[in-house]
């Protein structure tokens, strides 16, 4: 049972499910809900005065009582290759970033789930930041209505949403799966879950938890390594989930028809990009319905490691292909405005 959200509540992180139940709260018909979550996701409307569909006495009570608030704009830095990173500052003052990449014909949002990150992993430049707080479900929607607005994408839009921003979304679980509920409501956003992907460092249990859900999205998984002690000494969260455990949990993720398990390695020149990595990243993955994309490192100055040269990116994925693991190059987007994976580190704002 849902009480009357305290004055100035926000409704953008309910569901379908929770603005019925505030509506009956609020002494309306449970359909009113259902109005009242179209106009906040598949309208996006920000004024309870659009709400026409809805009585005037309920609308005053909204507008009195709630806010439909997105994390708002504080700066965006546009690529030449057209991805837009966005810093979104959010209700307590903190910063998170979202990215924009316009497709031919579809657009793909990155989104973040936590303020920072707590896993330390070597290459990436949220790791600095550390952790301060998890992403509410309200804060993760909101991303989505933010990016939208500004980029003024229009309403039948193909959309992509990948979770490989700032975070990791298998640590916030909850609050990121009941945003994934939201965005893929037909009454809303209607975005397919095929078309919504979690990417996890590796969050073994939450693997298994995330397997059990009724509405799964995709799974990405972040390999970056070829063995325990490679994968240990780039991603300090190996220890507590050894690469072993990781994999058996892969292999028991029920996957749709067709569908893959996609696995993200990141290059790093010298480190992990040798042709015996590349059989040994084959090897672990035999038995997966899997495909790999290759991801050269994105660089910055804090850190000094560095991409392998293309041949040795064409060598690697050649390697793959001949063990029957469809492997894809991802060129990152952005990487002059420092928007491209693991780059995302609140730089310049
Ligand atoms: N924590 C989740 C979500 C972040 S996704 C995860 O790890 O999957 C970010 C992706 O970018 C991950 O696949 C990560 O391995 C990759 N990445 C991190 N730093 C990078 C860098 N400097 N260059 C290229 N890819 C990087």
């Amino acid at each position: 049972m849902v009480t009357l959200p305290t004055a100035g509540a926000n409704l953008v992180g309910l569901s379908r499910e929770e603005l019925e139940q505030l509506a009956v709260a609020c002494g309306q018909a449970r359909y009113r809900g259902r109005q009242l979550f179209r106009g906040i996701y598949a309208r996006r409307e920000q004024v309870f005065s659009n709400f026409t569909d809805l009585n005037g006495e309920f609308r005053t009570l909204l507008a009195r009582e709630c806010r439909i608030g997105y994390p708002e704009v504080q700066r965006e830095f546009v690529s030449r290759d057209g991805a837009v990173r966005y810093v979104l500052r959010l209700e307590d003052g903190k910063t998170i970033e979202a990215v924009h990449m316009p497709e031919r014909g579809r657009s793909t949002l990155c989104l973040s789930s936590q303020v920072g990150c707590a896993l330390d992993c070597k290459f990436c430049f949220t790791a600095l930041l550390g952790l301060a707080r998890n992403l509410t479900a309200g804060e993760i929607a909101g991303q989505v209505l933010a990016l939208l607005q500004a980029q003024r994408i229009p309403r039948r839009a193909r959309l992509n949403v990948v979770f490989m921003g700032m975070g990791e979304p298998l640590l916030n679980l909850a609050a990121a799966m009941h945003a994934v509920r939201i965005m893929a409501d037909a009454d809303g956003l209607a975005i397919p879950l095929q078309r919504i992907t979690l990417s996890t460092a590796g969050i073994v249990p939450r693997i298994y938890d995330l397997a059990n859900e009724p509405m799964r999205p995709k799974l990405a998984v972040s390999l970056n390594a070829s063995t325990e002690e490679q994968r240990t000494a780039l991603m300090p969260l190996n220890r507590k989930y050894p690469l072993c455990e990781l994999l058996q949990a892969c292999r028991a993720y029920p996957l749709r028809p067709r569908e893959r398990l996609t696995f993200e390695h990141v290059l790093l020149k010298g480190i992990n990009d040798s042709d015996a990595d590349a059989e040994r990243v084959g090897a672990l993955l035999h038995g997966i319905r899997a495909k790999v994309n290759l991801i050269p490192y994105n660089s910055g100055q804090e850190l000094s490691y560095g991409p392998p040269p293309l041949a040795r990116v064409l060598a690697f994925q050649g390697a793959l292909t001949r063990q029957g693991v469809p492997a894809f190059i991802r060129i990152s987007r952005g990487q002059d405005v420092r928007a491209a994976c693991g780059q995302l580190s609140l730089a310049g704002s």
